[in-house]
Parts: structure tokens; sequence; C-alpha cells
């Protein structure tokens, strides 16, 4: 029997009327093979745990084959690129294959990134390339290991397709998961372009997929900003906390749902530099590190706008006045989680503005950092010490921070303990990454694999690959990423 007599592929969204889509037929790519298969997100989507026992599930998700009911589309959105408006974007080049429902009764999109051309395309090939994908397929379960909001990776194909980008290279293929693909642009789309009747329709279908709490309240178009505002200041907060740049906010990139979202020149800090800017194309720094916050909100309100003609002018900006708050709330419970002081005291603002300062004039790596501090209970030496370039001075500051931390109610095992589950060992570094797509471009995907079983359970020790939360080489440090993919 097939996987695809028990797995039903639906597309609710196919249900709109035809200005939100164009149906397109994935164009497959040649000899494509599985190169990563999810396993435990298989089992959530009630998908076999090896996909090699399965050809059924290469030949339905590669687009070589289709089964009943399948009926693949490019969604229309538009959106601001780097602060302008574009009108022209779309679905260039993933397809909405369609929903499985999961083992809680979840619509989760199958979506398929890399299938070939469609109306929305423009100069592009419809491909994406392997170096790409698995930066996405890395990062997004990095994310998800993290327990940060994200789109999640099914499984990735390579293939004998060649695409060029500065030189030929692999093609590949990603299949994600999300329980949506709606971005803040598909609202845009509606909004510039006057359809005003099909920006309520996708409202209310939105609310009723996946807001339904929304679809309650006495009013719910007010209600569900609210709600898109708070997912999306809770992200951003999480983003800062682990010292994650996702490297192009452009409003196509936003998913209403405060998730994660398209994958592209993103960098995890190594130092820890707040102005950081890892996409190569960013000139202006626009997408800094510590530009994100500011950026999401410039976000929110261009969403806000779109949602105009629906929502009162004070629903609008009273719910934009949460962003600031609901981060700042956010970002310091996790910031207090992260030097393991649950208390409040006076003193704490001076503390954690003196903190930050100092680990970036000491260029510290923003990583290790918080892990050696979580190992203060360790017998032996206190190798935070020698992530400083000046250790007198940093020996003072530990001096005051454990000063500081004395004042809690707590064991300095206990406090180390939780410092452990907060703080992780290890991210995905650029040069990490880097090195990975190397070796598999070579056809070795054990780093890749490696990476994987580090990422997914981040805060565990795993001494045996303790080398994977090594601070980048000189060859791997700041490296910026280009943002052709
Ligand atoms: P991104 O910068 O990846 O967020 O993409 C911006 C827009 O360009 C979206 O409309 C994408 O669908 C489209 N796009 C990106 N790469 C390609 C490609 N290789 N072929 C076609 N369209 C693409
Ligand atoms: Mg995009």
């Amino acid at each position: 029997m097939s996987v695809w007599d028990r797995v039903h592929l639906s597309t609710r969204f196919a249900e709109f009327p035809a200005s939100f889509y164009t149906s397109v037929n994935p164009k497959p790519l040649i000899t494509p093979q599985w190169v990563a298969w999810n396993g435990d997100l298989a089992k959530q989507l009630q998908l076999p745990q090896h996909a090699d026992d399965h050809p059924e599930l290469l030949m339905v998700l590669s687009g070589i084959e289709s089964i009943d009911g399948l009926s693949p589309l490019a969604m229309k959105y538009a959106g601001h690129q780097f602060g302008v408006y574009n009108p022209d974007l779309g679905d260039g080049r993933g397809l909405l294959l369609g929903e499985i429902i999961d083992v809680n009764g979840v619509h989760q999109d199958v979506h398929i990134k890399g299938a070939g051309k469609t109306p929305y395309s423009r100069m592009g090939d419809g491909r994406a390339v392997l170096r790409s994908t698995i930066r996405e397929y890395l990062c997004s379960e990095a994310m998800y290991g993290l327990g940060i909001a994200t789109t999640r990776a099914l499984g990735m194909m390579a293939s004998e397709t060649p695409v060029y980008r500065e030189k030929a290279e692999t093609g590949a293929l990603l299949v994600r998961v999300a329980e949506s693909h709606i971005r803040f642009g598909h609202f845009e789309h509606f909004f510039y372009s006057g359809q005003h009747s099909e920006l309520k329709l996708l409202l209310d279908k939105v609310i009723e997929w996946h807001f339904p709490n929304s679809g309650h309240q006495t009013r719910p178009y007010a209600h569900f900003l609210d709600q898109v505002v708070t997912k999306t200041a809770q992200m951003i907060a999480q983003w800062q906390s682990v010292g994650f740049a996702h490297g192009v906010m452009n409003t196509d990139n936003m998913s209403v749902l405060g998730q994660t979202f398209d994958y592209g020149p993103f960098a995890f800090l190594d130092d820890y530099e707040p102005g950081y800017i890892c996409n190569h194309s960013d000139y202006q720094g626009r997408y800094a590190f510590n530009n994100q916050p500011s950026i999401a909100l410039w976000n929110l309100t261009a969403l806000a706008h779109a949602l105009s003609p629906f929502i009162e002018r004070s629903e609008l900006d009273k719910a934009l006045e949460g962003f600031t708050a609901t981060l700042q709330t956010e970002y310091s419970k996790q910031m207090r989680a992260k030097f393991g002081l649950l208390t409040k005291q006076s003193e704490d603002g001076g503390f954690f503005n003196d903190a930050f300062e100092f680990i970036e004039r000491h260029q510290v790596d923003f990583t290790l950092f918080f892990r050696a501090l979580s190992n203060l209970d360790k017998q032996g030496s206190i190798p935070v010490l020698d992530l400083f370039r000046r250790r007198e001075e940093a020996e003072q500051w530990l001096e005051g921070y454990e000063r500081r931390a004395s004042l809690e109610p707590l064991s300095i095992g206990e406090r180390c303990d939780g410092m452990r589950a907060v703080n992780p060992k290890y991210i995905l570094r650029n040069y990490l990454a880097q090195q990975a797509i190397e070796e598999a471009e070579q056809g070795d995907f054990s780093m890749v694999n490696t990476l994987l079983s580090v990422l997914k359970t981040p805060y565990d020790e795993h001494p045996e690959l303790s080398i994977l939360a090594a601070p980048p080489p000189e060859w791997g440090q700041k490296m910026t990423i280009s943002c052709s993919s």
C-alpha cells in the first residue's frame, strides 16, 4: 500500500478565488535523491520515519508523480523589500503541494522550495541550490531545537540538475512544513492593489484557520492584529537572546504566525557585536542584529497599514503600541534566565548594561560566554575568564556577578542547572554550516547529520562532539552570506 493511500494531501488555500494563486505543476529535478529526511517530523505527520523504504515519498514530494486530489499552487504575495514596496512577488520557486493533518489534528502545509518556475519567478530560475537548502534545513531545525517558533524541514533532495549562480551548483529541493505560509506580504498585496474584498476574505480565513480565538472576540480583526504583534515580539525577543540575525526581514519573509521564516543569509553571532550585518547585500545595515526589534515593528506597521480598511486607527495604534512592551517583557525574562537572575533587584538595569558593554568591548563569544557562566558550579578551571582579553578585568566583573547571583534564593547548582537549560552549548555557526556544505557538495553528508544531532538538543553536553561548540577559526569569522540562493 502506498503511503499516500493513508496520508492525504489536500489544499484549503485552493478554496480562495483565482486571484490568490496560480496552479502550477512542479518541474522535477533530474534524478532527485533524499539527502536528509526528518524522521521526527515525519512521525508527527504520520509519514514513515525512513523515506528510503517508501519510494512513493520521493516520487510525490519531488513532483515526479501526482496523486489524486493533489493541486500544487504558487501563492501570490507582495511585500516591502529593504523598505521599498514590490508588488511583483509571490512563490517564484516554491509551491504549496498540499496540507497534511498531523497527529494533533493540526493542518500542516507541505511546501516544496526549488520546484521550478512559476508566474512569479520574475528573472529567477525557480530553483534552489544545495548550499542554501542545507542552510535552511539546518537552521530551521536548530531554531526548533532552541525552542524558537519556526517553519520546519521535512526533507531535502539533491539532484543532477545544474543550477547557475556565481558558478554551476547542485540543484536541490527543500520540503518545508509550517502551519501556514501566509506572510505579511499577502495582506499588502490585496491592500495595495485595491482588492479589499479579497483582503477581507484573507483576514477571515486566516482567523478561522489559525487564530480561532480572535474569531470569538467582539473585535476579531483588531484582536488578530494584537496576536500577530505579540507573537512577532516574542519571536524577536528569542532571536535577540540567542544572537540570531535573520538577514532579510522583508515583509514577504515575515510569517503571520510569528515563526522564523525564509532562511537566507542568516547568522548566529560569534563575538558579541550588536551592529553585526550578516547579509552581504545589506549596505545600510537595515537588518543588522540590533536593528531587528525596530525592523519588526516597522514590518508590523506595514501589516497594520494593509489592514486599515477593516481596523480603526485607534485599534491599529493600540496593537502596535503593544509591541515594545511585549518585546521588553519577553527579552528581560530571557536575559534574566540566561544570567540565572530570577528575582528583581534595583541595580539590575545597570548590571545588564555593564555586562553587555563588557562582553562587546572584550569581543567575547556570545554563546560561549553564557554557557561558561552556566558551568560555574563545575569543579576546576573557570573557563569564562579565558574568554576575555584582560583577565583581571574579567575577574572583577565575575566577582560582581557572583555577588549579584548570591542574592538569588537558589544554590549554585540549582542556578546553573537552570542556566544550562536556557543557554545553548550548540548554535549553527556559519563556519560550521560552511564546512558541512563543502563536504555535502562532495557527496558526504556526515557532517550535516552530526550537526543536526547536536542542534536538535543544543542544551545537552554531547561531550564527544564539543568541537562543534568551538568559536570560528580565523577563516570563518564575520562571514557575510550572499543572498544568491
Ligand atoms: P527571497 O529573497 O528568497 O525572500 O525571495 C524574494 C522573491 O524572489 C520571492 O518572490 C521569491 O519567490 C523570488 N525568488 C527567489 N529566488 C528565486 C529563484 N531562484 N527563482 C525564482 N524566484 C525566486
Ligand atoms: Mg522570501
